[in-house]
């Protein structure tokens, strides 16, 4: 007989011998046993029967300790479950110390369990989010493939110092202590490993619209690393991006796209995911039982989802969401921490939610940038000071897609990088694509553990990626 998951054994109705594997997550009266594989969030319980059971053998029977068990799937004679196992064997097959096993039958703070990293997928909450964020990957991929783009990997090392997005992991080979160093006294990089000075990349976009002005519709899904000492809870060092990026698309196309794509992940977990949905539901909303009723959220985790999936987002301009917020009460009142004063203001978080959370209570496209603020490859309009930027702005996160339509034309891009010093022989090819054959092409980049964040309930970023790296971190 073949071992079965205990979702699958929760599922099945035919009662009859079973034998399934997991870890203990409880071991109740010497005679409960509350089973977990990793296959649900529910764990399956495994009567014993103790009495003819052997002593020691009962006590090997801990809270962490891995175990192969066989026996007769019946119907629960106790409350919460449809079916049990009734034990016929058990066998120890790792035991778990109990007095010294982390993640013990009760609360832990998620600060413990970033300590315990490598044991927290096995409490519910930290399980549940996992098993979210491989869904989201596979709805994302799924995505893609059915509206005919093509995955395609942009490369981790980069050798332009150019993607414009923050700063870089210097990657090298070089004698730390004693590197070689240049006639004016540089570091002579022309020995380093590539023979070039190389870096971590920040983004797969550049050579992403390489492929795109070829492949027409292609996307890219990788790590991607910034050295910003940003310890927010919402950076990382090192997080996933998804980047699509759209030959012949102009901004509107970009909106539609990056929309329908959020409305589609975030339908599909609430299809497939229930259970572990229902569960972080009932965890978030007893954490906002905890804070000050100003700060309560007004919907739970499911609703947020579905009303995420049931409306549309809200499209405004840069120019229109200066307006408001700088009529805001919390910036009349002094509240913000950065005041809107003038139109060209960068906006912040803080900004970001009030939008979002505040005045129009909906998942808001904010559009039409001051070109100073944003990056040089994005397209300027036509009153010279604006770029066909978008940002879209999402409950409890802020910032969660940005994206644009990209500037096609080779004399403004040139003049635009000149103006920012990016030498043109850095990124040659990048100025090909605008000489031969240029066209309208736009895309956006998502950052994966922001979307997780969301579809989670979770407020610190580091609780959505196995093993964050983030300033003075990289444990595991
Ligand atoms: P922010 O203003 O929040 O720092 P950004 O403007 O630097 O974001 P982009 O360069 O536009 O972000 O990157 C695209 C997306 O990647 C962002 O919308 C966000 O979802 C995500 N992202 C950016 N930086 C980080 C980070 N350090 N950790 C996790 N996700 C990030
Ligand atoms: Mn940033």
């Amino acid at each position: 007989m073949t071992s079965s998951t205990v979702a699958q054994l929760l599922k099945q109705t035919t009662l009859q011998e079973v034998e399934v594997k997991g870890w203990v997550r409880t071991f109740r009266a010497n005679r409960f046993i509350a089973l977990n594989d990793g296959s649900t969030i529910n764990n399956i319980q495994c009567v014993v029967d103790f009495e003819n059971t052997d002593e020691t053998l009962l006590k090997r029977i801990t809270t962490g300790a891995a175990v192969h068990i066989k026996g007769d799937l019946i119907e629960s004679q106790g409350q919460g479950q449809n079916v049990e196992i009734a034990v016929t064997s058990i066998e120890i097959l790792g035991d778990s110390d109990a007095d010294s096993y982390p993640i013990q039958p009760k609360k832990h703070s998620f600060e413990f369990l970033r300590d315990n990293a490598h044991l927290r997928t096995r409490t519910n909450t930290f399980s549940a989010v996992m098993r979210l964020r491989s869904s989201l990957s596979f709805a994302i991929h799924k995505y893609f493939n059915e509206n005919g783009f093509y995955y395609m990997h942009t490369p981790i090392i980069t050798g332009s110092d150019a993607e414009g997005a923050g700063e870089m992991f210097r990657v090298s080979t070089l004698d730390q202590k004693n590197p070689p160093l240049t006639e004016t006294g540089e570091i002579d990089h022309s020995q380093n490993f590539f023979g070039k000075d190389t870096n971590l990349t920040v983004s797969g976009q550049l050579e992403a619209e390489t492929y795109a002005m070829s492949l027409g519709k292609v996307y890219t899904f990788g790590p991607t690393f910034r050295a910003e000492n940003s310890n927010t809870s919402r950076h990382l060092s090192e997080f996933w991006m998804i980047e699509p990026e759209v030959a012949f698309m102009d901004l509107a196309g970009n909106m539609d796209l990056a929309e329908d794509f959020m409305k589609s992940v975030i339908s599909y977990v609430l299809e497939h995911n229930m259970d572990d949905l229902a569960f972080l539901d009932k965890r978030l909303t007893d954490e906002e039982k905890t804070k000050p009723q100003a700060q309560r959220s007004e919907l739970s985790l499911i609703e947020k989802l579905k009303f995420v999936t049931e409306n549309n987002f809200k499209r405004v301009s840069y120019t229109e969401a200066i307006d408001i917020l700088r009529n805001s009460k919390p910036n009349k009142k002094k509240k913000f921490n950065y005041l809107i004063n003038e139109w060209g203001a960068d906006l912040q978080s803080e900004h970001e939610r009030f939008l979002v959370e505040k005045h129009f209570k909906c998942p808001v496209i904010l559009f039409d940038y001051p070109a100073n603020i944003k990056a040089f490859y994005m397209r300027l309009n036509e009153d010279g000071k604006t770029v066909r930027a978008m940002d879209i702005l999402f409950p409890g996160i802020g910032e969660i897609v940005g994206g644009s339509q990209r500037e096609e034309r080779l004399e403004v891009l040139k003049e635009k990088m000149a103006v920012l010093d990016i030498p043109e022989e850095e990124l040659w090819w990048y100025l090909d694509l605008r000489k031969y054959g240029t066209a309208v092409h736009s895309g956006f980049g998502l950052g994966f553990e922001r979307l997780v964040m969301f579809a989670t309930g979770m407020s610190n970023i580091r609780d959505v990626i196995p093993y964050p790296r983030t300033p003075q971190n990289a444990e595991f």
